[in-house]
């Protein structure tokens, strides 16, 4: 029998607005125990929770951008549970009308595109976080998190292969960050994705299927897709039968074990939020949310390549990150030189990154002086050399472009009369290469090419220097 593994996504992303979902309290990562607390968000009987404008906000920005319908007629569902993480013992979520409905998103795995459906997407506060003390043994509960607000983004069951999840999750996570709608780090737990996998003959029935939590990287998602989707199929292949569970991933051990039966929606007596009023989102707050979505990536993408003649490689490394198509477009824009840009940012600049260990949301250089550099040497001003060195000024010390140039003495010599003197100075020491090159070996020209830029130092202008060494030995030919 041939088996074919089925999976579904169920994502949650923690929101970078500035303060919670029903409370004033920061959403600042860390931070000391139980510091970032309220009696809102502790879950302190007779407060009354009032709903964050920000996060509404996002999720329509997320809605939108992922080809949602919108809900503008929505509200808040009471999910009850009794966990130490959560003081009320009930979560605010949305059940019966989540914000976003019926949305989509286009994957590409080995040159094959593929659309992923997506359920739903609905807000909800996160929970706080059990931490276990090594001293007493014990545990202990903080608050910090409970309350950050949530967007969860429940996808159809349309994965085949954790190659298509991961290629989901990384586009998703892309267009959260060019949204400004969380800033995804999964080490943070700001994006946290839970898979449900079945097995099924290929084309059969959907098999029962399981759901894995504890998931802090696409590498180990990966892994535990492979596991599970190996385990369900043993199981089926000896006459078993797979018990819709939800299991917990040990990374370490590589393996998943079981921790609950899955409960189903019943089993939380969801009914309605009491505390909370419908929230109506009017045509105009939908066409204003709208009208300020950003340019995303894969539309970048397309845009580079087809305006610019960029390659594929090139216009991945450029929208990377946000930040770094945004230095990009401006250097672009300032300097009128697409090209040149590219060049700098997929070059210096990455370089630059990476030797000074610097991640894409550090990056802070002004596109206005980087710009001057490229119109320096698109002008022919400074050579490559020079720009280089100058670029790197710009990086590391905010240099100003042009005060740096001057003071190094950067600035190309076209000057006519000092190239020639110190050609004709290379020409009189190296007579040997001068009479090789006359007598055909072009290897020769190459070496005193070098000798002379070497005696400008970096500012010379090798289509100058070249020009008159040519002329020189040409003149002096025969004689
Ligand atoms: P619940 O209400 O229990 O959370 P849902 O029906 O909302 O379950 O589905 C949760 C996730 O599980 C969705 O992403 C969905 O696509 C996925 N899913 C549902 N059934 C299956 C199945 N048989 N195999 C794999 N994934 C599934
Ligand atoms: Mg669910
Ligand atoms: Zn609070």
């Amino acid at each position: 029998m041939r088996w074919e593994t089925v999976i579904g996504l169920e994502v949650h992303t923690e929101l970078s607005t500035e303060s919670k979902i029903f409370c004033g309290c920061t959403t600042a990562f860390g931070g000391e125990p139980n510091t970032h607390v309220c009696p809102v968000c502790a879950g302190m009987p007779g407060t009354l929770p009032i709903l964050n404008r920000a996060v509404v906000e996002r999720a329509l920005r997320a809605g939108l951008a992922l080809n949602c319908k919108i809900t503008q007629n929505c509200k808040f569902d009471r999910k009850s549970y009794f966990y130490p993480d959560l003081p009320k013992a009930y979560q605010v979520s949305q059940l019966y009308a989540p914000i976003c409905r019926g949305g989509h998103m286009e994957i590409e795995v080995n040159g094959e595109k593929k659309i992923i459906g997506i359920r739903q997407i609905h807000m909800e506060e996160d929970a706080g976080k059990l931490v276990h003390d090594p001293k007493s043994g014990g545990t202990l509960m903080d608050y910090n998190r409970g309350g950050i607000p949530l967007l969860e983004i429940v996808s159809q069951p349309d994965f085949r292969s954790g190659a298509e999840v991961i290629a989901y999750l990384e586009k998703l996570r892309e267009t959260l960050l060019y949204l400004g709608v969380s800033d995804c780090k999964m080490q943070e737990g700001s994006l946290r994705a839970d898979v449900n996998l079945s097995v099924r003959p290929i084309g059969g029935e959907m098999g029962v299927r399981t759901e894995m939590k504890n998931l802090n990287s696409f590498k180990a998602i990966g892994r535990a897709i492979e596991y599970e989707s190996a385990r369900q199929i043993e199981i089926l292949e000896n006459g078993g039968y797979v018990i819709q569970e939800t299991r917990r991933w040990d990374d370490d051990a590589g393996e998943s074990y079981g921790m609950r039966s899955k409960e189903n929606a019943q089993d939380y007596r969801y009914f309605p939020e009491p505390d909370l009023l419908p929230i109506e989102i009017s045509d105009e707050w939908l066409d204003s949310v709208r009208e300020s979505l950003p340019e995303l990536a894969h539309r970048k993408r397309e845009r580079y390549m087809r305006d610019y003649g960029l390659s594929g490689h090139e216009v991945s490394v450029l929208t990377g990150h946000k930040n770094i198509s945004d230095l990009f477009e401006d250097i672009s824009k300032q300097s009128r030189n697409p090209l040149e840009s590219a060049r700098l940012v997929t070059g210096e600049i990455m370089r630059l990154l990476n030797v000074t260990n610097t991640l894409p949301e550090e990056l802070s250089p002004d596109g206005r002086k980087l710009a001057v550099l490229v119109e320096l040497l698109s002008a022919r001003k400074i050579n490559r050399n020079a720009y280089k060195e100058a670029v790197e000024a710009v990086f590391t010390d905010n240099a100003e472009p042009e005060a740096y140039i001057a003071q190094k003495g950067l600035m190309m010599l076209s000057d006519d009369n000092a190239v020639s003197e110190a050609a004709g100075a290379v020409l009189a020491d190296n007579p040997d290469a001068a009479a090789d090159y006359r007598a055909g070996k072009e290897k020769a020209f190459g070496f005193l090419m070098g000798q002379t830029m070497r005696k400008l130092g970096k500012a010379g202008d090798p289509d100058t220097v070249k020009k008159i060494l040519k002329e020189m030995l040409d003149n002096q030919e025969g004689a």
